[in-house]
């Protein structure tokens, strides 16, 4: 039995078990916007992972029991030859009907003539949580890589199949989810999240 309960802003059940996982044993019950209903719809017009993450975890604050302490995730990719695009933009970067492939295939076309040694990248991940007293903080977690010049690999999803993690020579899109799960940006801002929930 957890003596405090942290709600996750999402209806994604994916999403919600992966967070289960990386913060298991502590002193929290991890549970879904869900079960309150599910998150509020809100617009994601953050200029930053920072803004973003917490537009959201204010959002399901409004409806989340006194007493709860709430929690968003917004993450996407950096590229440096694109001066940080995609960034907030990830999900949409080929508009507002893109999918995984759309937005791979305009990456990819964005950085054609740019080689190897400037192709560097990072995914980042931010979760901002407010506590049961209101109080705000963040989470910040970066993988760094390079961008391939095509796709490779079916696992995982988004961008994974064109980005390379800093120390290996293959996509996590062929690496599959067990190192992903070792190297990923979410990874790393929960095990600090996790860090510091542990003293609680
Ligand atoms: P979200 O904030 O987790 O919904 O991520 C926004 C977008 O960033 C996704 O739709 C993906 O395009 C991209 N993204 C975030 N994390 C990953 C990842 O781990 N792999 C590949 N793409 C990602």
């Amino acid at each position: 039995m957890s003596d405090y309960q942290l709600i996750i802003a999402t209806g994604n059940a994916h999403k919600v078990e992966e967070f289960e996982q990386l913060l298991s044993g502590i002193n929290f019950e991890i549970c879904s916007a869900k079960i309150y209903g599910g998150m509020p719809d809100v617009d994601e017009d953050g200029d930053s992972f920072v803004a973003n993450a917490q537009i959201k975890a204010e959002a399901l604050r409004a409806i989340a029991p006194q007493g709860a302490w709430v929690m968003a995730d917004d993450s996407g990719l950096e590229v440096d030859a694109l001066d940080g695009a995609p960034g907030v933009y990830s999900a949409r970067y080929a508009g507002l009907d893109a999918t995984d492939e759309t937005n791979v295939a305009k990456l990819l076309e964005a950085l054609l003539d740019v080689p190897e040694e400037q192709r560097t990248a990072r995914f980042r991940c931010v979760l901002c949580v407010i506590d049961e007293f209101g109080l705000v903080s963040h989470y910040d977690g970066t993988c760094e890589g390079i961008i391939a010049k095509r796709p490779k690999g079916d696992s995982g999803f988004g961008y994974d199949p064109v980005f390379i993690p800093v120390g290996h020579n293959q996509t996590f899109g062929q690496l599959g989810d067990v190192v992903k799960g070792q190297l990923s940006h979410r990874a790393k801002a929960a095990g600090w999240l996790k860090s510091t929930l542990a003293e609680i």
